[in-house]
């Protein structure tokens, strides 16, 4: 950690008030980071473990020292060491007699032990006073203290709330999940073991109105998506379009026709040529041959 960083200022500078000794056992990650803070706050603090050669990471405030002599320097001791070495404190039952001994551990899996981490050293130094606490703070979030914008606020400030981003990214999700249920509709109906089962009327309202319903659905989706990068110079690297934008060219096609063929001076024309209109009919009207045929 940079000691010149604002995250190792103290946080109580000036107190007068003599603060007391904080003993943190084990100068792992979390041990650091926790005396790291404690120090800040003002409080001195003294570190047992098993090499009282000062490590470079350690604060340069806080002493090291061995578990015996670092535990009767303090009422409060840190347990910052992994439960399954924790046997070791047995030996060390009479010095943590009436003391407050802190859990911080967690373990790897659930229901890993019959009894809880806290239960176990409390049966191990039955003299103590022992709590659990801290457990569900990361050493991370210890260190990075005020840059963890999570749980600090820098500015006293309070911004609109954008809607934008809000309305975009919730249609973007409802229009695909409509289209793609839509999809998988159509998917179904075209299986021959249901197509079978439907009437015509049904199959045709299937796969034409709700296919283009799908279509617009997918669509849409798919603009959504896009939002305003169509228009951002950035999107286009090497001057291509995106792949996303590639799928929109056909279905857009498709969608410009249809809107254009649904137009009554076109749709009508066209109906009556898909039910057999001629202009120069090259047969004779079928009543009229009838007719024509009944009077021979
Ligand atoms: P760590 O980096 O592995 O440090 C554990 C420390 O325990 C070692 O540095 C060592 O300190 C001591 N130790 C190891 N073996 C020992 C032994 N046989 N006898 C005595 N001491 C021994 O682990 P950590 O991440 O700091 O975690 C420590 C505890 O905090 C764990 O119980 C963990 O569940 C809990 N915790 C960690 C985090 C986290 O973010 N890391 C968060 C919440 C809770 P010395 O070399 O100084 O003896």
């Amino acid at each position: 950690m940079n000691k010149n960083s604002y995250n190792i200022m103290a946080l109580t500078p000036n107190t007068s008030n003599k603060r007391e000794t904080v003993c943190i056992f084990g100068t792992g990650d979390f041990g650091r980071a926790l005396g790291h803070k404690l120090i800040q706050s003002g409080y001195p603090v003294v570190f047992g473990s098993r090499n009282t050669q000062t490590p470079s990471l350690i604060p340069k405030d806080a002493e090291v020292l061995s578990h015996t002599e670092a535990a009767q320097k303090a009422a409060i001791i840190i347990i910052a060491i992994q439960r399954q070495h924790y046997s070791f404190l047995t030996s060390l039952a009479e010095i943590l007699h009436g003391k407050v001994l802190v859990d911080v551990s967690n373990n790897l899996k659930i229901n890993q032990y019959p009894e809880s981490n806290a239960e176990y050293l409390a049966q191990l130094v039955p003299g103590a006073k022992v709590v659990k606490a801290f457990n569900t703070v990361s050493a991370w979030a210890l260190q990075s203290g005020t840059l963890d914008a999570s749980r600090q606020a820098l500015k006293n400030e309070t911004e609109p709330l954008n809607t934008t981003n809000a309305w975009l990214s919730d249609s973007y999700l409802a229009l695909g999940i409509l289209g793609f249920s839509l999809f998988f509709l159509l998917g179904i109906t075209s299986l021959p073991s249901v197509s079978n089962n439907v009437n015509w009327r049904e199959f045709r309202f299937v796969q034409s109105k709700l296919g283009y319903l799908t279509l617009i659905l997918c669509t849409a989706h798919t603009l959504v998506y896009g939002g305003n990068r169509f228009l951002s110079p950035s999107s286009y690297r090497w001057y291509l379009p995106n792949a996303y934008m590639l799928s929109l060219i056909v279905p857009c096609i498709v969608l410009v026709v249809k809107f254009v063929l649904i137009f009554p001076c076109l749709d009508k024309p066209l109906t009556r040529i898909r039910q057999g209109w001629e202009r120069n009919p090259q047969y004779p009207d079928k009543s009229n041959y009838i007719i024509n045929k009944s009077a021979v």
